[in-house]
Order: structure tokens, then sequence, then C-alpha cells
């Protein structure tokens, strides 16, 4: 058996356009700040599906998804998400496992991180897994400019 691992990483500003939701790992949170992006910028699913590409060698969302297609402009990243582990699978391996450690000041996560490793799960066919880590004030995501997000990905064939 192969076994790859990739490595994904994401970051996004808070917008001040109150109109823009907050989606963190498909799960929407009312009365947080949105965040800014050309998708609706889950920053979670986008970390889980560049961990994904790289495993599979396959690439980055940039790539498959680039920012400057209207076609991807307010996109459910979930869809995304969905879509990367079907190019995974098509390119023949099959994803085991995806961990991410988002890193932000607000919102709290524990008490939606059941519902975004539902989500993430159901999106990718395999364990997604979603921990929290605040900045502890330090540098920009300290400062609750934005969030960033980290993920680990494991496909085999
Ligand atoms: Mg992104």
């Amino acid at each position: 058996m192969t076994v790859r691992v990739g490595q994904g990483f994401d970051v996004h500003a808070f917008s001040d356009d109150p109109a823009r939701k907050l989606v963190l790992g498909g799960v929407v949170f009312d009365g947080e700040r949105g965040l800014v992006g050309h998708s609706d910028a889950d920053v979670i699913a986008h970390a889980c599906a560049d961990a994904l590409l790289g495993a599979a060698g396959l690439g980055d969302i940039g790539q498959h998804f680039p920012d400057t297609d209207p076609k991807w402009a307010g996109a459910d990243s979930i869809g995304l998400l969905s879509e990367v582990a079907r190019l995974v699978r098509e390119s023949g391996f099959e994803p085991g496992n995806v961990d991410a450690a988002v890193v932000c000041e607000r919102p709290k996560l524990a008490p939606r991180r059941d519902e975004m490793c539902q989500r993430l799960s159901g999106a990718v066919g395999a364990p997604v897994t979603v921990k929290g880590n605040r900045a502890e004030g330090l540098g920009a995501i300290g400062r609750g400019e934005g969030i960033a997000c980290f993920a680990v990905a494991v496909v085999e064939r």
C-alpha cells in the first residue's frame, strides 16, 4: 500500500461587509463577522482541500478553482471540497483522514465542532477532525483580524 501525506494552509481576513456570513467547516455562524473571499471564504474547507490535493499530487485549490473565475464567486466551499475528494479518487487515491487546526480569537468553535466535522467528513467521504486554537493576542490573528487554518491529509492506494 502507498500512503501519502499532504499539508494545507489558508487564511482569510474578516470583512467589513455586514452582509457577509461567517462560514467555517460548512457551518454558518450567525451574528459573527464574515470573512473576505471570492467564494464563501470557508478557511477550514479550503485548508482541507489543499491538504488533500497536495497528498494526491494534484496541485492546489487555486489551480482547480481560480478566484478570477466568476463561476466560483460565492461558491459553497463544501461543494469544492467534495469535488476535490472526487478528483483525489479519480487519480487513484482514497482519502484516509484529514485533521485541521484552526487559529482564531473568535468565534468559539467548540459548540459547533461536531457539526463542522460532520459536514467536512460528509464532503470528503472520510473522517475530518477540527481543533481550535487561540493566537494568544499575538500578530494579526491574535488581534482578531482574520482566521487561519492548517490541515494535514493522508491518502492511500
Ligand atoms: Mg481560501
